[in-house]
């Protein structure tokens, strides 16, 4: 049965910075989760940071708290973390949620903490894009089962 690396928050893991989640209630996510195909990753609670933590954004090549504090090695070792869990997985692909300095795929916020979305990927997304992994996000569950069902 073929694997598939998702965002602990979407899975229902509490994680969020603000100790919220958003989990996803797509019927297929849920299917899929029933069945034992999940496996989740928090690349910010699994890189060492504690919950809840200061919201932060990708800054050039680093992450920065809005605290100031540069968190860059803990959401770095969290996506290595993921890379990880992906490969020890031989997952189909990744589902990741949206807008995360670490999970987003196509968006994440301007580093400006004024709300403002620039297109980018978070570190831990990056990663496994680089290295082969295709990334989903919660709105193309639509995708991912297609590729899942040629996997
Ligand atoms: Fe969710 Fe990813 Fe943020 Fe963890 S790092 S709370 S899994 S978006």
């Amino acid at each position: 049965m073929k694997k598939i690396l998702v965002s602990g928050c979407l899975y229902g893991w509490s994680c969020r910075y603000d100790d919220g989640n958003v989990t996803c209630e797509d019927p297929r996510f849920l299917r899929w989760k029933a069945e034992g195909r999940l496996v989740p990753v928090c690349p910010e609670v699994f890189g060492g940071l504690p919950t809840p933590r200061p919201d932060s954004q990708r800054i050039g090549g680093k992450v920065i708290a809005c605290t100031g504090e540069d968190v860059t090695d803990q959401y770095e070792a969290g996506a290595q973390e993921a890379l990880r869990l992906a490969k020890e997985n031989d997952v189909a692909f990744a589902i990741m949620k949206e807008d995360s300095p670490s999970c987003g795929s196509e968006f994440i916020y301007d580093g400006t903490f004024t709300d403002t979305k620039i297109k980018g990927q978070g570190r831990a997304s990056q990663l496994l894009l680089e290295s082969g992994f295709k990334v989903f996000n919660e709105n193309r569950i639509d995708e991912a089962e297609k590729l899942l069902r040629n996997a």
